[in-house]
């Protein structure tokens, strides 16, 4: 599952019913409504998010809300490569992967609208 509840950060959602007029229309662009099944939060996501293909994202979840994290905390072979480079060091969140990427991290107004709490 690629996807994780903005509030807490879960893995365990549950796709919500599709409701309201605005649910259908984010459908269509392949948007889906989600529900957090630990903390109820409800909210919209696409599940292989294409437009984040261009930008970092995990390579085990895919998420792309990554966190920036000094270059020595990457652990394996790929490290002394991403160092030598000066490539981006990221931490994922959600499954603790920290890696090297060679595409720029998304820019954090991308993120909001990946996802809305309501
Ligand atoms: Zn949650
Ligand atoms: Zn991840």
């Amino acid at each position: 599952m690629p996807i994780t509840c903005p509030r807490c950060h879960s893995a365990k959602l549950r796709r919500s019913k599709r409701r309201s007029l605005v649910d259908y229309l984010v459908s269509a662009a392949g948007v889906l409504p989600w529900r957090c099944e630990k903390c109820e939060a409800r909210f919209h996501a696409r599940p292989v998010p294409f437009r984040f293909s261009l930008y970092a994202h995990c390579g085990l979840c895919g998420n792309p809300e990554l966190q920036k994290i000094a270059p020595e905390h990457v652990p394996g072979a790929s490290a002394f490569l991403g160092r030598l480079l000066g490539l981006p060091s990221l931490r994922c969140d959600p499954c603790r992967h920290k890696f090297f990427s060679i595409r720029p991290p998304l820019p954090e107004e991308h993120l909001a609208v990946q996802s809305s709490v309501d």
